[in-house]
């Protein structure tokens, strides 16, 4: 019944112009990011279950690529899982990130990637909860967490 809200309701924040693609080289991937977002998110590693920071978040905000800043995930659409690793079932918009076919590890998944920067985020499985029916099973590392601003908090 509650429908997720697509993450372009500020359209005008980041200039959207001609696909937006952010491109960097690899060395320059290497020297901003942490070994192990680098393994992650440029070599398409997987971080130990339970491992994550962000598993075990149940903070309302937005989870974004930590490679380029994107939004890809909202606290409204993640559960637990229980597999260790943040699970949500749908991302922020459908354009938020991509999927293909990885057949790497003599497996057949669904690989999903950031669809800013193309960093590799995590997979994609069918036994997610309704209404989508998926699991995004996001490592944490490839994630940066920003906690929504709760209005008034009586502060002053
Ligand atoms: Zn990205």
């Amino acid at each position: 019944m509650s429908e997720l809200r697509p993450a372009d309701n500020s359209a005008s924040e980041s200039g959207s112009g001609s696909g937006g693609a952010v491109e960097k080289s690899d060395a320059q991937w290497r020297q901003e990011l942490t070994p192990e977002q680098y393994f992650v998110l440029r070599q398409k590693g997987t971080e130990r279950p339970f491992s994550g920071a962000l598993n075990r978040n149940h903070e309302d905000g937005w989870y974004r690529c930590g490679a380029c800043g994107a939004k890809l995930f909202h606290s409204e659409a993640k559960y637990d899982s229980g597999s260790g690793w943040p699970s949500f079932w749908t991302p922020a918009s459908r354009c938020a990130v991509r999927t293909q076919e990885d057949t790497a590890h003599g497996m057949v998944r669904i690989e999903v990637t950031c669809a800013g920067c193309g960093s590799h985020l995590g997979h994609v499985f069918p036994d997610g909860p309704k209404p989508t029916g998926l699991r995004y099973c996001i490592n944490s590392v490839a994630l940066g967490f920003e906690a929504e601003k709760a209005g008034n908090r009586g502060k002053g």
